[in-house]
């Protein structure tokens, strides 16, 4: 009804709506998202400081128990009376070291066993002699470095010949002689198929990635998913660029992108093995569970958002409506106020020229109002008026409306009406409103309208329509009051011809003071 003013209104709410949900929207996601990262750096620095060292400590004192037996075991055969006197005695039968280093390696479950004489250079094994060393062949370099040694013993990570060059941990003890003389090196040696073993349960139950590497940045061993293993560290994508200062740093803490994914890495030194232990974790998956709290959190803020969003919808609606309301009401008669009128009058007026209708207004004034006023008082007055108001409501159809133009007059809109039958309903409304039993119980006496009425002509205007039916009205107070007269008729008129007359014999149209009774003065 209220079109434009309405769309204004309606832009207003969809602004405040709009800022609400611009406001929530950005401080829901900054508090999400800024905890979020707190939690993000807190999970990636005990990763970092706590949960990969602890994994490469546990391994590496793992290593250490494995080895302990191995080291004591060689150091036993080292210190062996029967190995040195043996030796000693010119090493004449080789089948009772055969017996010997089989019963050790099968009493104390070893991979291998071994022991090698400086004298005749003989490679001895649970299975025979095995061949004879030499300084020329690279994979017995072992021994020579061994024979050079301070140290009693030493850990040496080689493929074991007499087994299918498979990877085995060597403890290479020396032997002396009784007064301190090098005999050779004796030892035991074991697979690396323990420390696989655990480095894979790791890798199961905690999801690190775990691999030794070698001082050239060879992957020696590692507990990686097929197809996600290397087999040099120089070949992994992000790892390549530090892998020199990896291996020159020995222990240390790295952080890395390979394929799109962070790689938290704990790098340490094991030098019983010669060997890095590498222990990596991937932040993605450590990652999940926050960023799926992430997501929950940010559709509750998204709810959140909504719900309030539709509240203050509604109350805004709500209020807005009532404010219309207001903004558009008289409040003493409950009638359209002027402001609503222009509009009203503006919509009917398209309406009659698109449809090709007719179109009439009739302005009515109390007659000596002024008198009610000053003789019975302002709140009486303020009754009086609300009678006219409904009065006129109840003499109108639906389609009509019914405005408080000013102090005491009135203005109805009659659509679809023409001059003839706007008359007749104002001559109604005359009546109705001179006739009301209100008058009685207010003790006011006789309360009258005049009235006048104007059609909508070609080429109309409001002011010119409003015009000519202040025109008549002023005519009708003119003539005597408690009247109706029509603007048509005056169109007839030589101004100034009428005055006190009345509306003319002649012009049928013009009003029907027979009706009113002539000049009826309110009091
Ligand atoms: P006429 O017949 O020529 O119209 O005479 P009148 O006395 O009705 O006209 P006039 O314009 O002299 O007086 C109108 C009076 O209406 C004056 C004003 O105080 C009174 N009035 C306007 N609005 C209100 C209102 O809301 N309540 C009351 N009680 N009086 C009002
Ligand atoms: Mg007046
Ligand atoms: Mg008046």
């Amino acid at each position: 009804m209220l079109g434009s003013n309405s769309t204004t209104v309606l832009t207003g709410r969809k602004t405040v709506v709009f800022s609400i949900a611009l406001l929530l929207c950005l401080g829901f996601v900054t508090t999400t998202l800024v905890s979020y990262q707190v939690s993000k750096r807190a999970i990636r620095d005990s990763i970092v400081t706590q949960e990969l060292p602890l994994t490469s400590d546990t391994i590496y004192s793992e290593i250490l128990k494995d080895l302990v037996r191995p080291v004591f075991v060689s150091s036993m055969m080292a210190h062996d009376t029967f190995l040195r006197d043996w030796t000693l005695r010119g090493e004449h039968d080789p089948s009772e070291i055969k017996r010997y280093l089989t019963e050790v390696m099968s009493k104390y479950t070893a991979f291998t066993s071994f022991y090698v004489s400086e004298k005749t250079r003989a490679y001895y094994h649970p299975s025979g002699i095995l061949k004879k060393i030499s300084p020329l062949e690279p994979r017995d370099s072992w021994y020579f470095r061994v024979r050079q040694m301070k140290d009693p013993y030493e850990i040496n990570v080689d493929q074991d010949m007499a087994n299918r060059d498979v990877l085995t941990i060597f403890v290479n003890y020396k032997v002396e002689d009784y007064n301190g003389q090098y005999l050779g090196a004796v030892g035991v040696g074991l697979t690396v198929d323990a420390v696989r073993t655990a480095i894979r349960d790791y890798q199961q139950r905690f999801g690190r990635d775990i691999f030794f590497v070698d001082h050239q940045g060879r992957i020696v061993l590692q507990s990686m998913r097929p197809g996600q293993q290397e087999t040099n560290i120089h070949f992994i994508e992000g790892l390549r660029k530090m892998a020199p200062e990896i291996l020159s740093n020995k222990n240390g803490s790295y952080q890395y992108e390979n394929e799109g994914s962070v790689h938290l890495l704990n790098v340490r030194y094991i030098p019983e093995l010669k060997w890095f232990l590498f222990v990596q974790k991937t932040e993605d998956e450590a990652m999940l569970g926050i960023r799926q709290t992430l997501y929950i959190n940010l559709a509750v803020c998204l709810v959140i958002t909504l719900v309030v969003l539709a509240l203050t919808g509604a109350t805004l609606g709500r209020y807005q409506n009532r404010v219309e309301e207001l903004a558009t009401t008289d409040k003493l008669t409950g009638l359209a106020n002027r402001q609503a009128f222009d509009l009203l009058i503006h919509q009917a007026m398209n309406d009659a020229k698109r449809n090709q209708t007719p179109l009439a207004v009739l302005m009515a004034d109390i007659d000596h109002f002024k008198e009610v006023n000053d003789r019975f008082g302002h709140l009486v007055g303020d009754e009086v008026l609300k009678g006219v108001a409904t009065a006129l409501k109840n003499g109108l159809r639906e389609s009509d409306s019914v405005s408080r133009w000013g102090g005491e007059e009135f203005l109805v809109i009659l659509k679809a009406c023409g001059s003839e039958q706007a008359r007749h309903l104002a001559e109604k409304l005359r009546l109705a409103v001179s006739s009301a039993p209100l008058w009685a119980e207010l003790k006011v006496g006789a309360v009258s309208i005049s009235l006048g009425v104007a059609e909508l002509l070609p080429g109309d205007d409001m002011d010119a329509l409003l015009g000519r039916a202040d025109n008549a009205l002023y005519e009708a107070k003119a003539s005597g009051r408690n009247c109706v007269y029509s603007s048509a008729a005056l169109l007839t008129l030589v101004p100034g011809s009428h005055d006190g007359d009345g509306p003319h014999d002649g012009d049928t149209d013009s009003h029907n003071s027979e009706d009113s009774g002539g000049n009826a003065p309110v009091a």
